[in-house]
């Protein structure tokens, strides 16, 4: 590779100091493109992560951003596959840091962060209805007594639709008499897709307030309803200082029927199909509690996609690209909505409320409404309860 000039080495520089210190290892070998979802669309789109990579690289400033490094979901598939190493993910999101310090954020993240500024969460609804999702549900707060504190993905407190996972755990979580309890409104977003945007002085403004209320709190092990809120708390809170005991609520859940303290009966779904949430899945390695809770239900028949566990789909939200358009034929949850659908699933089934999101958008846009339902795992369980 030839070697780049005094001022791009200062980029390179930058975008190693921010994290993206593998990018060094790179050997544009391109496997990482023949991996990436991009590279599926029958009409080709502009991104192209080895590429990106040696831009970066190079310290070439000239990305178009929201085309280019934009694109990327950080679904991680890349990762699983390079032969260097390389943390591409870790690159992307330094190279994002770069261009968010000179505020090169396209249009539609930079409301989103807005909104964690004034609101703390990233869709624009008030802080202090942060907890109207438990409404009636007599859910109990947190006190030093309480061994787990349950923390709502913002998409799940404030979005109608989304509130239906937060009751459904927080229901089972009562069933089985975990002790358990929320904060409420003061909380503020996990940061995790914020930290994704390249919005870092903002990111460790949030992580730090949200690890003073934990501690302040006597809060040490937490269960999150999003595989993002998990990523967050389990590998960047510890930066600043924030180490806790954090599980996925299947991953809480599994434990708790295999001690003989949780069991589901029959549910109205019949046959479902498995969407792993990238976060989850390739980022967090649970694979098998879902898997496992799905086949506690009584009559459930579940089945695979035909990629699963570390090859499967993202669905396309991820990375910060849940707030930014994507063009009706490059919509990766439009592929997993299809093929669900073809295998005659009548329920695609997740444990993301933002894959839910990008799932149900598919379904609609494809009006297949009248076939296919898209839940999270814990809506099904609760109806099994
Ligand atoms: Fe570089 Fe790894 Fe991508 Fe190959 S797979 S081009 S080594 S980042």
């Amino acid at each position: 590779m030839s070697e780049a000039a005094p001022y791009f080495l200062e980029v390179r520089d930058a975008i190693v100091e921010m994290g993206g210190e593998n990018i060094n290892l790179c050997m544009q070998c391109g496997t990482c493109a023949g991996t990436c979802p991009w590279g599926r669309l029958e009409e080709k789109s502009h991104f192209n992560i080895r590429k990106m990579i040696y831009q970066g690289r190079m310290g070439i400033d000239g990305y178009e951003t929201d085309d280019i490094l934009y694109a990327c979901t950080t679904c991680g598939h890349c990762v699983t596959r390079c032969p260097r190493g390389v943390k591409i993910t870790d690159v992307v999101r330094a190279m994002r840091s770069v261009i968010g310090e000179t505020g090169g954020i396209p249009k539609n993240l930079k409301a989103a962060v807005g909104s964690i500024n004034s609101q703390g969460n990233p869709w624009s609804q008030p802080r202090e209805k942060r907890d109207a999702w438990a409404k009636d549900l007599d859910v109990p707060k947190f006190t030093p007594d309480t061994e787990y504190l349950l923390f709502v993905c913002c998409t799940s407190a404030f979005d109608g639709r989304s509130q239906k996972i937060a009751r459904s755990i927080a229901e089972i979580l009562k069933k089985a008499n975990v002790s358990f309890g929320i904060i409420g409104n003061e909380e503020q977003c996990c940061g995790e897709s914020i930290r994704k945007i390249g919005a870092e002085s903002e990111f460790s403004m949030l992580a730090e307030a949200n690890i003073k209320l934990f501690k302040d709190n006597g809060v040490k092990k937490i269960i999150t309803t999003s595989p993002h809120c998990l990523s967050a708390f389990k590998n960047d809170y510890p930066e600043f200082g924030g180490e806790f005991e954090v599980f996925h609520y299947t991953e809480l859940l599994e434990s708790l029927v295999k001690e003989g303290k949780l069991s589901f009966g029959n549910t109205e779904a019949k046959k479902v199909i498995y969407h792993e949430p990238c976060y989850l899945g390739r980022h967090s390695k649970i694979f098998d509690a879902p898997r496992d809770l799905l086949a506690q239900v009584s009559g459930l028949e579940t089945i695979e996609f035909d990629k699963s566990k570390n090859d499967s789909l993202c669905c396309g939200g991820g990375g910060s690209r849940i707030w930014m358009e994507t063009e009706p034929g490059q919509r990766f949850s439009d592929f997993k909505v299809d093929e669900a659908a073809q295998k005659e699933a009548n329920v695609l089934v997740t444990a993301c409320p933002y894959c839910v999101v990008m799932m149900e958008d598919s379904v609609k846009n494809l009006n297949k409404d009248e076939v296919l339902v898209v839940k999270d795992i814990s809506e099904i369980l609760k109806e099994a309860l």
